[in-house]
């Protein structure tokens, strides 16, 4: 069973849960257990933290001054797969550059394993 941590009393609840049975906290908007509805912690907005506040395109009212919302995308998520992303395309780069480099020496490999098989076969 998936749960999470309340933001207001810090209890671990069920993830698909309404409302939070320990301090009745909303937890899903419209009573659906499948909108999960975003909690600033403290004095924090979320806006602040929310991926559509930095592209400028939330026009909800209550912006930037939100301190629950159903939409809310959490910038710092985004900002690490866009970094893995570019870890991975580095990756890529690099193990290309390293094959261009050593064609010659893939090349001489290719061919002994060649002749071994050759070599092998007619024993
Ligand atoms: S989607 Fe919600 S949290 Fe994000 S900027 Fe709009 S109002 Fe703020
Ligand atoms: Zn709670």
């Amino acid at each position: 069973m998936a749960t999470i941590t309340c933001p207001r009393c810090q209890q671990i609840v069920e993830a698909q849960a309404i409302t939070c049975p320990h301090c009745r906290l909303t937890l899903k908007a419209f009573g659906h257990p499948g909108i999960p509805l975003y909690r600033a912690i403290g004095d924090e907005y979320l806006c602040d933290r929310c991926i559509y506040h930095a592209d400028d395109t939330c026009n909800f009212p209550q912006r930037p001054y939100a301190k629950d919302c159903t939409l809310y995308q959490d910038i710092t998520e985004q900002q690490l797969q866009q970094q893995q992303q570019l870890d991975n395309s580095s990756f890529n780069v690099t193990f290309k550059n390293w094959l261009k480099r050593n064609q010659g020496l893939l090349l001489l490999l290719g061919l002994i394993l060649i002749c071994l098989i050759i070599a092998l076969a007619t024993t």
